[in-house]
């Protein structure tokens, strides 16, 4: 950080992952791509090359042992580890380097880019997006062998070995490369792949550092050893500061963790509204990690576990007893306080590894969440037991997401009926009533409101869902973000009919999507009758502050008149009329 006038002051742009801002030395990932030995060898060195290359691997699995040693009470993401483990040992991995040494003499390193290569075309070559995934991971392993081979000291990190601020620059970081983060001096995150609800975001959220994602040329524009500046507040990167982006950086930097403290601090406050209405907000959570992090961030319990983060990036299902205990952690760390467990949602945009799903033209309307556990009952069931048992602990729900008809909500208790006398036909313990509740994610179901109020435990508002089925935007397509608004009339007219229909049968509602934790349009769901929310931890300060601010007949009169509007720009103009001037800071992040 020289301050010198020459400054590049390059400005990116991407989507504001995780908060805060901060300033560090850029550590590009994946670079060992670029730079490896491309050497032929003699027929006299094959062997030594062979040697080399088995002793890398052995550093790998080594490291990864390490690293699965150091995450102890993690079990999914020990579970990644282990996974990666097993596939650098993997015999076509080896019979493939094999070739390239002996019979096209080349180094050990070439050798792994070309194996590595050769097997990805293959995969690539076969139309399966379970085979995909895998070729995902294969890149993932081979480039960790290289960097042992390349690395003069033997030793293999998960990322380059690291000193002072380090910022992660990367195409996108695995759960494996940010697990391994635990330890290190790394400030914030930059990659090009990702949007807000990106594992990549997600992570850097439960680790409270700053993440700017989706930042489309970041490899092209940023270099190791650059001065860089993440703005995870307005998703902007600076390459190259000038002394003034600095200054200013750094104390929106202060002001910023000022800031963080003070709503931490209002942790033990509970949640009301400016005229004392008492409000429930409670936590969203992928890795059990995580419901610690909820816990200090003053929620009241867990209101939508998503247990596909389970399956994520592994090659079979977890099985009922490691799902078990999993369960157990979580449950345990939050009671007395309820947690609702959402049985795996996985098909659409989530992971698939571990279920060989036929290739579909549209995902997002195919074998997805609810209609997939249905098509594999065995394999539900197992899920089903594991949260049946785990309610032997403390307040379990479960809940079913991206439910279209009342015959899956019937399905699905038929099945947790059997779960049920199969857990105590074991004689397993478990709770005598567990409360089975559906996600109103589809607008089917919310037009079917009424009748899903008369057989669920609990609804629970999926407006990332929601907002994709009813205005018929992909949520991952990021030209079309503006279209897909939590402001839009429409969704307002799906929310408050589910709401009246919970108020009319005595059916409690909640909301879980993103859109519980915007301030402004908190505040417009509070006016539309929710009282209860759950979103990620780190916003939970946020929104209680929020509240704090507004009486319910304010919120209620402004969400009348949002009700008549008839765009999402005239909704967003009216809420940020009444709401802008008291949330300035909530909004900026600024004094
Ligand atoms: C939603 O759709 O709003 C939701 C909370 O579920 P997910 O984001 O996991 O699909
Ligand atoms: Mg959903």
């Amino acid at each position: 950080m020289d301050g010198s006038s020459s400054a590049r002051a390059e400005i990116l742009r991407g989507i504001a992952g995780a908060p805060g801002v901060a300033i560090g030395t850029a550590v590009v990932m994946g670079s060992a791509r670029n730079t490896y030995p491309r050497r032929h060898i003699h027929d006299d060195e094959a062997a030594a090359e062979l040697v080399r290359f088995g002793e890398a691997v052995e550093r790998v699995r080594q490291n990864l042992r390490e690293m699965t040693d150091r995450l102890g009470d993690k079990p999914s993401e020990a579970a990644i580890l282990e996974a990666y483990a097993a596939m650098v040992g993997d015999e076509v991995l080896l019979e493939g380097v094999r070739k390239q040494i002996h019979i096209e003499k080349r180094c050990a390193e070439w050798a792994v880019v070309a194996a590595c290569a050769d097997i990805a075309r293959r995969i690539a070559a076969v139309d399966d997006p379970y085979l995909r995934e895998r070729s995902h991971d294969v890149e993932f392993v081979g480039e960790r062998v290289l960097r042992a081979l390349m690395s003069a000291a033997g030793v293999d990190a998960t990322i380059p070995k690291l000193s002072g601020r380090s910022v992660l620059i990367g195409h996108d970081l695995s759960p494996a490369d940010t697990a391994g983060l635990v330890t290190e001096p790394v400030v914030a995150f930059v990659t090009e792949m990702g949007t807000r609800t990106s594992h990549t975001s997600i992570m850097a959220r439960a680790l409270e550092i700053p993440a700017v994602v989706g930042v489309t040329d970041a490899l092209a524009r940023i270099a190791s050893g650059d001065i860089i500046i993440v703005d995870g507040l307005r998703g902007v990167v600076i390459v190259d500061p000038t002394p003034e982006q600095l200054d200013d950086a750094k104390s929106r930097s202060e002001r910023y963790t000022a800031f963080s403290r003070e709503l931490q601090e209002s942790r033990d406050r509970p949640p009301a509204t400016l005229d004392g209405t008492r409000i429930t907000l409670r936590a969203n959570v992928e890795l059990p990690a995580e419901a610690i992090l909820a816990r200090d961030y003053g929620a009241e319990g867990i209101g939508l576990y998503r247990t596909e983060f389970l399956y994520i990036d592994r090659l079979s299902p977890p099985n009922e007893d490691e799902q078990f205990e999993v369960f157990r952690a979580v449950v345990e760390a939050i009671r007395p306080r309820p947690v609702v467990l959402r049985t795996f949602d996985i098909g659409g945009d989530k992971f698939v590894s571990t279920f060989q799903l036929p290739p579909e033209m549209n995902p997002m309307l195919g074998l997805r969440a609810i209609r997939l556990a249905l098509s594999r009952p065995e394999v539900f069931m197992e899920q089903l037991r594991a949260m049946l048992r785990a309610s032997a602990y403390g307040d379990v729900r479960i809940m079913i997401p991206m439910v279209a008809s009342l015959t899956e909500l019937r399905e699905t208790k038929r099945l947790l009926e059997q779960a049920r006398a199969q857990v105590k036909a074991r004689g397993q313990p478990m709770a005598e009533h567990i409360p089975l509740g559906v996600m109103i994610e589809v607008p089917s179901a919310a037009l079917m409101v009424d009748k899903f109020a008369q057989e669920a435990a609990f609804l629970s508002l999926g407006t990332n869902d929601l907002i994709q089925y009813a205005l018929a935007v992909d949520r991952t397509a990021r030209n079309l973000a503006y279209l897909a608004s939590p402001f839009d009339p429409s969704i307002l007219r799906l929310v408050s009919s589910v709401v009246r229909a919970g108020m009319l049968y005595n059916c409690p509602v909640s909301i879980c999507g993103a859109a519980a934790s915007d301030p402004l349009c908190a505040t417009l769901l509070l006016g539309l009758g929710l009282r209860d929310f759950s979103m990620e931890s780190a916003a939970i300060p946020e929104i209680k502050e929020a509240f704090r601010r507004v009486k319910i007949s304010e919120a209620e009169a402004m969400a009348e008149e949002a009700l008549a509007c008839t765009t999402a720009d005239e909704v967003e103009h009216c809420v940020a009329g009444v709401l802008a001037t008291k949330f300035y800071d909530l909004l900026t992040g600024e004094r």
